[in-house]
This record gives C-alpha cells, structure tokens and sequence, in this order.
C-alpha cells in the first residue's frame, strides 16, 4: 500500500481528553475524507468497539488504537499502539494499572493549584471528565480557561500544569518494555508517538529509539499534528536510520483547541514504509 493513504492514526475521544464522541470523530474524520482511522485514547481502550462500529457503518477502514503513557529516563513518553486485539486481557490489566494513579494525582494537582489562589480546581476539573478513570490535566486546562485564570490551554500548560510549575506533579507511568509487550503480545503493533516533543537528550532519544526497537516496536510517528515541517524530515530520517515503519496522526482532541483537523496532514514521505503496510491483517475492512 503506498503513502499516500489519507490515514489518521491519532486522535482521543471523551474516553480519554477529547471532547468528542468516538461516534462524532468517526463522523469528522470521514467527512475530512480519512480513508484509514484509528481512535487512539490515552492508557483506555473502553472506546474501541464503539469506534470500529461507527468506522464500519461510514465505510471507513479502522485499526484499533491506544496512547500508553511511558516514563522513560524520567520522562513522560508516549508510545501508540495500533491494530491490537482490543478484548486483550493483558493489554486491558496493563492499561488499567497505568491508569490508576491518576485521580491521587489529580487531587495532588488540585492541592497545589490551591496555593497559589486557585480554589476548587479539582471539583472544576471533574465536571470535564467523562471517564472517571480517566482525569487528565487536560481537564484541569479546560477548567482553568473556562474560570478566566487562562486565556487558552496553552496559557494554562505553560503557566500552571508543566515541569517547574506550581500545578506540576511528577508521576511514574507504564514502563516501555511493559507498554510494548503489551501491544505486541495483544498481536498489534507499537509506535513512538511524536518523538519531538519530548525534552530528551541526543543520547537518550537515542536510547530510547534501540530500546524500543529491542522490545519489539516496530514504528514511529513522522507526520503528526505535534510536528513542524522540519520535524517531519529529521524523523523521517530517523525512521529509516533504525528500520521503523512510519505513521501519521492529527493528535486531534478537540474542534476548538487542536490546530491541525482530522485527516488534515500532509501525506507520507515516499521513501518510508507506512505503518498500514505490515498492518494490513489488522485493519477492520469496511468493504
Ligand atoms: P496527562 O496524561 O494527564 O499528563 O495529560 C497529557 C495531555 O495534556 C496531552 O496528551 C495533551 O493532550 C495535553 N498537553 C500536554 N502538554 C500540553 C501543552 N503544552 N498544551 C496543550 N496541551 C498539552
Ligand atoms: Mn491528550
Ligand atoms: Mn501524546
Ligand atoms: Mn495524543
């Protein structure tokens, strides 16, 4: 298959912290012409049956998908799988336990936004939540714009909810080898996601790039609503440098905050292999 596939292969859902349904991006990505989709929620996969189905009665061809949270050389990393058998027990006990500290941090956050004069914020961000399992500082963004602390969510990462900040908790996600595995093992295949994002060094993006393809994964993001231009080519040659597949995502959340729509990127470099050609077996035919 070439590369030229309108595939989307990133995006999150109110199961996670988008604002949509599965049913309304399923809706949005086919009407921006998506020919490939896939819903990947962060550290949840409660999503995927709804959003196959709905791909399905749009005549789109759907991968399963997830955003599996990762610390890595004390950061947060994230890492996507696609084409996962999504009723996997490990992958859904893995993803569970990932998912589970985060209303303690939540309520850390909140008690921190506290000190500095922002009352009631973890009550505030609750009202965003959808899935209870699934409290993101994302929501707290959403709270703090809606309260006129922020102008946008921007504003609020920047002043508030990063590292340094007085809303930053540090948290210890899924490690990689386990995120990996899991995916692997459920029979989908893994995916560093928008790899220039992360503060890392030289030489721990090179770590982290061998130690990845040591447990198993197979792809990288290349063409993401995360990335410049020049980032496509910096990880487009990375991708071939270690023998990764590449993807292509919007990272869509929400029709207000995201800048880059669903199915709005520019198609793949020629040169790479697309994570839908060793993918094809897992794809969900619509026709
Ligand atoms: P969490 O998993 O709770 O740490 O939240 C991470 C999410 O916050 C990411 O998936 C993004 O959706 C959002 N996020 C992180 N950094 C920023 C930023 N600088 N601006 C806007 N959203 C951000
Ligand atoms: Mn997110
Ligand atoms: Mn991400
Ligand atoms: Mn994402």
């Amino acid at each position: 298959m070439s590369t030229l596939l309108n595939a989307d292969l990133h995006c999150h859902s109110v199961v996670s912290d988008g604002t949509l349904s599965p049913e309304a991006l399923a809706a949005r990505a086919h009407a921006n012409g998506v020919q490939l989709w896939a819903l990947t929620d962060h550290d949840e996969i409660r999503g995927q049956h709804r959003a196959a189905a709905a791909a399905r009665a749009l005549g789109m061809d759907y991968l399963t998908g997830v955003e599996i949270s990762v610390t890595f050389a004390d950061t947060t990393v994230h890492i996507v799988g696609l084409g996962f058998d999504a009723d996997d027990a490990q992958l859904t006990r893995g993803l569970a336990a990932t998912r589970d500290g985060r209303g303690d941090r939540a309520r850390e956050i909140g008690a921190q936004l506290a000190r500095v004069g922002i009352r009631d914020a973890y009550e505030g961000a609750l009202c965003y939540v959808d899935n209870p399992e699934l409290i993101s500082r994302t929501h707290f963004a959403r709270y703090l714009v809606d309260a006129g602390y922020c102008r946008d969510t921007t504003e609020v990462f920047r002043k508030y909810l990063t590292e340094g900040k007085p809303g930053f908790v540090p948290h210890r996600w899924a490690r990689l080898g386990h995120a990996v595995r899991w995916i692997c093992e459920a029979g989908g295949m893994a995916v560093i996601a928008h790899p220039a994002r992360y503060r890392l060094t030289a030489n721990e993006e090179y770590a982290l790039f061998s130690e990845f393809k040591q447990h198993g994964g197979q792809g990288v993001e290349v063409v993401t609503g995360s990335h410049s231009c020049a980032e496509y080519a910096v990880y487009a040659a990375m991708a071939q440098e270690f023998g990764l597949a590449a993807s292509r995502g919007s990272d869509f959340h929400s029709p207000g905050e995201s800048h880059t729509d669903l199915g709005a990127l520019p198609n793949l470099p020629a040169q790479l292999t697309p994570v839908w050609q060793p993918l094809a077996e897992r794809i969900l035919r619509a026709h």
